[in-house]
């Protein structure tokens, strides 16, 4: 719109038309100005109304269709004879209708400049609010993210704390599980040499190989099957074995049951 103005043009006045004026223009004695279009439509039906400021206008001369870039006979023609002071009335008040225009105009103008302002400074606002909203969203979601990572961290710790917690157990599981072997083996053999009325020299050694064994592994926590009567025990086995009952001997074991249980104990 300003440009217009630097290119010394008006502007419809019609709401919302606001195009630029060229050829023909209609004006109207309340000072307002119509492109061709809207002056022809709206000053064909009588009475005839401003559409910019509603006046009433009925006067012979209210509304002049004028010719915007007249032609040199014309201009040479149309003022032509009359006094100067007439000839000076006329530009005045020519220059005052368009001195009214262009004011009209730059009020538009500012108008529009602070309504935008107005807009730019809300959204601003709001642009300000959403983004404090999601800093304090972003703030709160670190502090999340730490806190479950401290929770990892403490989960980590404990795995590895449980972790080597069942190593140790099945280290003692092992110790046991050899234990249990090494007597049990020297119950079989001290059930075989008692059953044996004549114990050859050979079998005397691994008895005592045993017996030293079973010296040795007494004060670690023998199983409690063997560790009451061990000599009614070993008889019992050795019977058992005898009878062919080897299977359950081997499989049906409370020691061994309990070194299972001991295990998967959490
Ligand atoms: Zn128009
Ligand atoms: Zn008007």
């Amino acid at each position: 719109m300003a440009m217009s103005l630097c290119d010394d043009t008006l502007l419809c006045n019609f709401p919302k038309c606001r195009s630029r004026l060229s050829g023909f223009a209609w004006v109207t004695a309340c000072s307002h100005v119509f492109c061709d279009q809207h002056g022809s439509s709206e000053f064909s039906r009588s009475p005839a109304i401003c559409p910019a400021c509603s006046s009433a206008l009925s006067g012979k001369l209210d509304i002049v269709r004028t010719e915007l870039s007249p032609s040199e006979e014309y201009k040479a023609m149309v003022l032509a004879g009359l006094r100067p002071d007439v000839v000076l009335d006329i530009c005045a008040r020519a220059l005052a209708f368009w001195s009214y225009q262009v004011h009209q105009e730059r009020m538009y103008q500012e108008y529009s400049l602070s309504r935008a302002e107005g807009q730019l400074k809300q959204m601003d606002k709001l642009l300000t609010q959403q983004n404090q909203s999601r800093e304090l969203e972003l703030t709160s979601m670190r502090g999340e993210i730490t806190s479950l990572k401290k929770v990892m961290e403490e989960y980590k710790r404990k795995y590895s704390e449980v972790s080597e917690r069942l190593m140790e157990r099945n280290r003692q599981y092992q110790k046991l599980q050899g234990l249990y072997d090494s007597l049990r083996l020297r119950n079989m053999v001290v059930g075989v040499g008692e059953r044996d009325s004549q114990p050859q020299s050979g079998q005397q050694d691994l008895n005592n190989a045993a017996a030293a064994a079973s010296q040795q592994a007494t004060p670690l926590r023998s199983p409690q099957l063997f560790s009451r009567r061990p000599d009614a025990q070993s008889r019992f086995f050795s019977c058992l074995e005898a009878d062919g009952a080897k299977p359950f001997f081997q499989f049906r074991s409370p020691a061994r049951d309990r070194g299972r249980s001991f295990v998967s104990k959490p």
